[in-house]
């Protein structure tokens, strides 16, 4: 998309996989007053651990699914430029181990936080796309500019590139991890000249028009889903 914005990501290039561990879900405070659910892992906890929380509560012992990186190598990538239709993967992902799986080993963990890699930590992200996407082909763009409003973007920095060849530098913006990266990308084809189409096998978005690379007949998200089509239709017809 523009060069205005220039984000690169990393990927464990071994890919990753799920695990279930043990843990509490404890409540703590900060500054005696906002209280914050964290789930903390038992491994972590120091003996004698205690299941009670800041506020009294007690918490019972449960498994969370946790994205762990196989211990490869990082890739660096250029998850903007690689994937336009970046947003509408992220909304098109389930709330389970198998599909937050799929999407971090394409793109990465969403941000550095531990939170990225617990599985049901996705949930208002994958939500918030979601709405999002109908809300862009409903054109009611309200919920969008209003979402913006928050501070989500404080984390952009603004500085000049001297590495793009040109003679003067340039403007640059920078989001700070994958997740701003993914919501800017989104604001970004609000006001870009792009339109959003369903792929008629799967029903994930995909963007078309300039610089997307994809041809405006195309009714397919990937090569995938156009065999895919392809190989149902032919089944349709012998059957
Ligand atoms: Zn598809």
């Amino acid at each position: 998309m523009s060069a205005l914005i220039k984000f690169e990501w990393q990927r464990d290039s071994a890919g990753y996989h799920v695990e279930k561990r043990k843990g509490l879900r404890l409540v703590h405070a900060f500054d005696g007053e906002v209280k914050v659910e964290e789930f903390v892992f038992l491994s972590e906890v120091n003996e004698p651990w205690s299941p009670v929380s800041w506020d009294g509560s007690e918490s019972d012992i449960e498994e969370i699914e946790v994205i762990v990186p196989n211990g490869g190598p990082l890739l660096t990538y250029y998850p903007l430029e690689e994937e336009p239709s970046l947003f509408a993967i992220l909304a098109a992902t389930k709330l389970n181990s198998d599909s937050v799986l799929t999407f971090v080993n394409r793109f990465g963990p969403l941000h550095h936080g531990r939170t990225s890699m617990f599985v049901e930590y996705w949930d208002s992200d994958i939500k918030n796309t979601s709405n999002f996407i109908s809300a862009i082909e409903g054109k009611n763009y309200q919920i969008i500019t209003d979402y913006f409003c928050n501070d989500w973007a404080s984390g952009l920095r603004v500085r000049f590139d001297y590495t793009t060849g040109r003679s003067k530098p340039q403007l640059c913006l920078t989001p700070p991890d994958l997740r701003s990266a993914i919501y800017l990308q989104l604001a970004q084809h609000i006001s870009s000249d792009r339109e959003l189409r369903r792929c008629l096998h799967c029903g994930t978005g995909f963007v078309f028009g300039s610089g997307t690379g994809r041809r405006r007949s195309g009714h397919y998200c990937s090569d995938r889903c156009r065999k895919a089509a392809w190989f149902a239709s032919k089944e349709n017809a012998n059957g």
